[in-house]
């Protein structure tokens, strides 16, 4: 089983993350990945065919604009109390 939100969130921080002047070190992104995680739902499916329906259903437009405001909140809340040293 995978949860297929993991992969999108990726997604979405490499590229929201190029709009933002702040630390992309290996630690503040696994930061913003978790933190933007753990505030949206997860996405079970089975490896396969199951992955691609859930990415396809997840990935409408009025769910992506919700994710892109949870990933962005996850940037700034991370960017603003970086935890690498
Ligand atoms: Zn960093």
């Amino acid at each position: 089983m995978v949860n297929i939100m993991v992969g999108i969130v990726k997604e979405r921080l490499d590229h929201l993350l190029d709009n933002f002047d702040c630390c992309k070190c290996e630690i503040c992104k696994d930061d913003m990945l978790a933190l933007a995680l753990n505030a949206l739902p997860t996405k079970y499916v089975t490896s396969g065919k199951g992955e691609l329906l859930g990415r396809t259903d997840t990935m409408n437009q009025s769910h992506m604009t919700n994710l892109d405001i949870i990933v962005i909140k996850a940037i700034n809340q991370v960017s603003r109390q970086p935890n690498h040293q």
